[in-house]
């Protein structure tokens, strides 16, 4: 075995060379040289007496980078190119980094140099923010408790951690467990060729007759708003909605047709009650009342209260639109709606409004033309650039690497693409830190991101085509790693998305989908893919018409999501224990409008909270959406190429990583705190709860 990839402090990690067997070496290696150094780093700042920002905490910054450069790589390529050796080893690792980090979090004498160093008060923003975020997490670790509860704690935070990762990947077993094979094509009648092809070469692959349709995202959803087979979309709908639970659709409920595994094995009710109950009992060691409380304490939100009452006031003035739009929709459907009929009707109803369809979009947004225009959007607003840099090492040949260069030719960062979907790779769409920016003794790091979509990969015989959804997707993400590459902040612990409360953290990507409703950027960016015709008006003219269409069911969903989750980590009692269904029915009753079957068990697959940081959080995209919406209307007011605007945008929001509050920083870009107005007009929602009616 050479030297391991993992240690090398090149620019960008090697993906290709990271093997399973290098993850545990590295991870020791940097952890033991970082306790090391950090006792070190101690010893000398205790003798100093009078220890200072640079000379005591900036080494500190260092060690931590180091140790994310050795990680995020691999977390990273245990998201993309999962794998039975690297998902083990993965695992192995997690309650050693969950160990480390309680260790730091609860350890006296870094408390003490922090405390000491805030205390010297140094003038810098950046470092005042980053002494605060320090001293805020020492006592969300715990580091006042007497030793047998930090003890507890540290324990706890490594069983989370596991259980965490353990929720995911039953979620990723289980689709990938699950397909179906249909050899009587009259049954697939309605689902777009683009998924039939795959399906097709699916089966050729695997040896089997007909066409293999597997449980990913893509397909889903093409089955869903498609298929024109009742009884297919019922099996995908029930295959979806009871993934990794207790209700998981087996050979045994009939469908014998789909391959078995034992749905037991990938069953997360027991994951769930069991994490409930960590992060209960985490958030009241360190004296919190639940783990709802315990998550604002760093968020922009000020009390669940105000988090919940934001998101009962958005439902009251949403339910009159949403109720009338599901009645507008049983009136065109000419029947009552069960959940998995909702995407077909829908899809048609918008059809026979707007005469649009995802199948008619898809051939004039190849992915090569929305990248090259989207790229033009961020040089016309901000005035930077993006070139693609050829044969960067990578972890699969879809990959594509990019820099990005400021107006004045500097080098601003770069960013990784990985677009498609393939199996062993985690579903949606996301953006995370490769490489965060520092500029410490006079050495600049370059920030790096990661840019990872699901989009349906092309074809023999087509390039890959995207819907507008997908187009928002994309917009979306590119939001996000602008906010990573544009930082101009200095330490990693602040710099870039690090930092930054989560429940701001998607204004930068919600604000960046505004544009790709916009007929000057519509047509940068779109193009026939075999003509090169842009997209015609009159379709333009309806598609754009057609974003408000549902915006009252699609605020519905999102607010039960949202409600659900801030619920049930606020109102957890553990002598009773999770209460999944009752909870689920008394916020259904608040906000949904759509009857869901009583098997639906979407909360076993609900990584976002189960699996990672939306816990108790899951409310921050609409928190963030508000914001983004009232800082577009302020690009609208401008005019949305206005250099000026964006200029302050970038200055404001997008520069400034975790070193001001967003409330703050909101009302220096705005002039005013955010309203909730926009969003509500945007959305097509009257704000006095009256309803201007679906068909407006
Ligand atoms: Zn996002």
């Amino acid at each position: 075995m050479g030297p391991n990839p993992l240690l090398d402090s090149g620019a960008l990690p090697r993906f290709s060379a990271i093997r399973p067997e290098h993850v545990k070496p590295a991870l020791h290696e940097v952890l033991d040289a970082s306790r090391a150094e950090r006792d070190t780093l101690l010893d000398a700042a205790e003798a100093d007496g009078v220890p200072d920002f640079a000379a005591a905490i900036l080494p500190l910054e260092n060690l931590a980078d180091r140790l994310h450069q050795v990680w995020s790589p691999v977390s990273h390529l245990h998201a993309v190119t999962n794998s039975p050796e690297l998902r083990a080893v993965y695992n192995d690792c997690l309650p050693e980094l969950a160990r480390y980090q309680t260790e730091i979090g609860q350890n006296q004498r870094l408390f003490r140099l922090y405390a000491q160093v805030a205390a010297g008060t140094p003038a810098e923003p950046a470092a005042r923010s980053l002494l605060e975020h320090a001293l805020r997490d020492f006592r969300l670790s715990g580091v006042h408790l007497p030793d047998d509860e930090k003890r507890r704690f540290g324990e706890a935070m490594e069983e989370l951690t596991q259980l965490q990762a353990k929720f995911e990947q039953n979620v990723l077993d289980a689709m990938a467990a699950w397909t179906h094979i249909e050899t009587d094509r009259a049954k697939l009648d309605g689902i777009p060729d683009t998924v039939l092809e795959q399906a097709d070469a699916t089966a050729r692959a695997v040896g089997v007759e007909g066409w293999l349709l597997r449980l990913d995202q893509p397909t889903y959803l093409a089955v869903l708003t498609h298929a024109e087979n009742r009884d297919l979309r019922y099996r995908f709908y029930r295959a979806w909605s009871t993934r990794a639970s207790d209700r998981a659709t087996t050979p045994e409920n009939g469908l014998v047709d789909e391959a078995a595994a034992p749905p037991g094995d990938f069953d997360n009710s027991q994951v769930i009650e069991a994490i409930l109950a960590l992060r209960h009992e985490t958030a009241a060691l360190v004296g919190y009342e639940n783990f709802s409380a315990y998550s604002l304490e760093s968020k922009m939100a000020g009390s669940v209260a105000e988090a919940q009452e934001f998101l009962e006031d958005l439902g009251r003035k949403s339910h009159h639109t949403a109720l009338a739009e599901l009645e507008e929709l049983e009136r065109f459907a000419g029947q009552g709606l069960a959940a998995w009929d909702i995407a077909f009707y829908s899809e048609r109803l918008r059809h026979e409004r707007f005469t649009v369809s995802d199948e008619q979009l898809r051939p004039y947004f190849p992915l090569t033309r929305v990248l090259s225009g989207l790229f033009a959007v961020v040089e016309k607003i901000y005035g930077v650039t993006v070139q693609p840099i050829a044969n960067v090492d990578a972890w699969h040949s879809d990959v594509r690497f990019y820099r990005l260069f400021d107006e004045d030719g500097a080098e601003l960062g770069g960013f990784y693409t990985d677009l498609f979907a393939r199996p062993n790779k985690r579903a949606g769409a996301w953006m995370d830190d490769c490489i965060s920016r520092k500029l410490i003794d006079k050495s600049l790091q370059l920030p790096v991101a990661h840019l990872v979509c699901n989009f349906a990969a092309p074809t023999q015989s087509t390039p890959c085509l995207l819907t507008h959804n997908d187009v928002l997707t994309l917009f979306h993400e590119f939001g996000h790693t602008l906010h990573h590459l544009l930082t101009r902040v200095d330490y990693p612990s602040v710099a870039g998305i690090s930092g930054v409360p989560w429940d701001a953290v998607e204004l930068p990507s919600q604000f960046m989908e505004n544009f790709a409703w916009e007929p000057a950027v519509v047509t940068m960016i779109s193009g026939h893919y075999e003509t090169g015709a842009p997209l015609p008006e009159n379709i333009l003219d309806r598609l754009r018409a057609s974003r408000v269409f549902q915006a009252g069911l699609q605020m519905a969903r999102q607010l039960e999501y949202s409600l659900f989750d801030l619920r049930l980590h606020a109102e957890y009692d553990p002598r009773e224990g999770a209460g999944l269904s009752a909870l689920l029915d008394d916020v259904r009753k608040t906000v949904a409008v759509i009857r869901q079957p009583d098997f639906n068990r979407y909360p076993h697959a609900f990584s976002h909270i189960f699996g990672g940081g939306y816990a108790a959080g899951y409310y921050s995209y609409k928190w963030a959406e508000v914001l983004a919406a009232d800082a577009w209307s302020a690009f609208e007011t401008h005019g949305i190429f206005d250099r000026d605007i964006a200029n302050r945008f970038r200055r404001t929001i997008l520069e400034i990583g975790g070193t001001r509050q967003i409330a703050d920083a909101f009302a220096e870009f705005r002039g005013r705190a955010p309203s909730i107005e926009p969003l509500l007009a945007q959305s097509g929602i009257a704000p006095d709860g009256a309803c201007d009616g679906p068909a407006a």
